[in-house]
């Protein structure tokens, strides 16, 4: 019995875990997920500093016009050893320099002005001004990332600043991507009469990669027992194997029958959705195999609703499945009662609300209306049709604005 959306993606949630833990250099993190939280080895600031190049002083000292005499000069990546600053008398700093000894305020540079070796201060002078004080930034011990964070530039400028050249972080799953059909042929391959090029294989791996995925192509298994039997064996050997095709109703669809005699514990086969009734999901040895049906629409979208959240799981994200916007359906839709209905959708910000509309025909075999379209609508199962100005969840797949070129 085909199972619903929910009940088939749950099944795959629960089925898949986050894999083990790697250290990667900080070069590579970008978008990795934290394994486990960064507590600060040190405070940030390590030590107060000027905020502005300009003049250490006593604030105590800069009365109006108060001329004082300059005496030393702290750079940044200077050292104050023997500098301090005494009673009466400044010390010209730049930013990001230790404060010296003595000093209470920094008079930015703009404030003041230079005559005979003295700085006289102009303007009012708060005390403490312009002092970056230590720790005021990050204190030492603290949790500065929590583990399960997806690394941002900004959380890879706080590993850097405390001098961390690696961290922890959940490993990226290794994604054998195998396509099936007798009338395929790899793109760069001359092709022969009713023959098509291979291009879910491209598709699959870059929604792969772009999620952070490792795509690995496992090349063309043809409708044969044999062939399938070669292909699947070696999918089986990375942490998930995607299958596109072969899954349907045909006297050559193999894959289900061939992944069982692997071994494969089949968890479910169809699913109540439209487009990608077909799709299958199984276990080898723990691993997920998902097999999505062939058609271009199909495998994507099915990848997008059911793949991508396993894949996000096994990274170790948290939030895995994509949060709906609301946006109101521009017009009318029918669909069939009882099974979800992914509708390809333009949505627009029409300055009020969100509006989305059919990017166009949505049968399966029409790829360009997912060109179009930079949202799915997810229609109930329990609804034969969805109004005109109802309110429709979206799964949005590209910004809400930009999609000229794709017309
Ligand atoms: P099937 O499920 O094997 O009947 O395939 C459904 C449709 O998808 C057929 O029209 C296939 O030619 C097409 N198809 C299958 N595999 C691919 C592929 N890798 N790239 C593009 N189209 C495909
Ligand atoms: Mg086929």
């Amino acid at each position: 019995m085909a199972k619903t959306f929910e009940c088939a993606r749950s099944l795959i949630l629960e089925a898949v875990a986050p894999l083990p833990v790697e250290s990667v250099p900080i070069l590579e993190l970008v978008g990795r997920v934290l394994a486990e939280e960064v507590k600060a080895p040190c405070d940030i600031p390590r030590w107060d500093n000027s905020a502005m190049d300009g003049f250490a002083v006593r604030a105590a000292d800069c009365g109006s016009l108060k001329s004082l005499q300059i005496d030393g000069y702290v750079p940044a990546g200077g050292s104050t050893c023997d500098i301090h600053v005494s009673p009466g008398k400044a010390v010209r700093i730049m930013t990001g320099a230790p404060t010296p000894k003595g000093c209470d305020t920094i008079v930015p540079m703009e404030d003041t002005e230079e005559k005979d070796g003295h700085v006289v201060i102009k303007g009012w002078v708060e005390l403490g001004d312009h002092i970056r004080v230590r720790g005021e930034d990050v204190q030492k011990g603290e949790v500065v990332i929590a583990a399960g964070c997806v690394l941002r530039p900004a959380e890879i400028n706080m590993l850097a600043s405390f001098g961390l050249q690696n961290s922890s972080v959940f490993c990226r799953p290794r994604v054998a991507i195998l396509s099936t059909g007798d009338e395929l042929v790899e793109p760069g391959e001359p092709l022969g009469p009713g023959q098509i090029f291979n291009s879910n294989a491209y598709s699959l791996a870059a929604a792969v990669s772009e999620i952070g995925g490792e795509p690995l192509l496992l090349g063309i298994a043809r409708d044969n027992r044999e062939s399938l039997k070669e292909k699947l064996t070696s999918g089986l050997q990375a942490d998930v194997l995607i299958t596109t095709a072969g899954v349907s109703m045909g006297d050559r669809d193999l894959v289900c029958e061939m992944l069982q005699e692997l071994g494969v514990e089949r968890l479910f086969w169809k699913v109540d959705i439209k487009p990608g009734r077909p799709t299958a999901f199984g276990l080898k040895d723990g691993k997920p195999v998902f097999s999505l049906p062939g058609n271009p629409v199909s495998t994507m979208v099915t990848f997008e609703e059911l793949v991508r959240p396993a894949l996000l799981k096994m990274m170790g994200h948290q939030r895995v499945i994509k949060p709906f916007v609301k946006a109101t359906l521009n017009e009318t839709a029918t669909k069939r009662l009882g099974r979800v209905q992914f509708l390809r959708v333009r949505v627009a910000d029409n300055g009020e609300s969100l509006v989305a509309s059919s990017s166009g025909d949505q049968n399966t075999g029409i790829l360009r209306t997912l060109l179009r379209a930079n949202g799915i609508a997810v229609l109930p199962a329990d609804r034969e049709q969805i109004e005109a100005g109802e309110e429709v969840d979206i799964h949005l797949i590209a910004d809400i604005e930009g999609l000229d070129a794709a017309k």
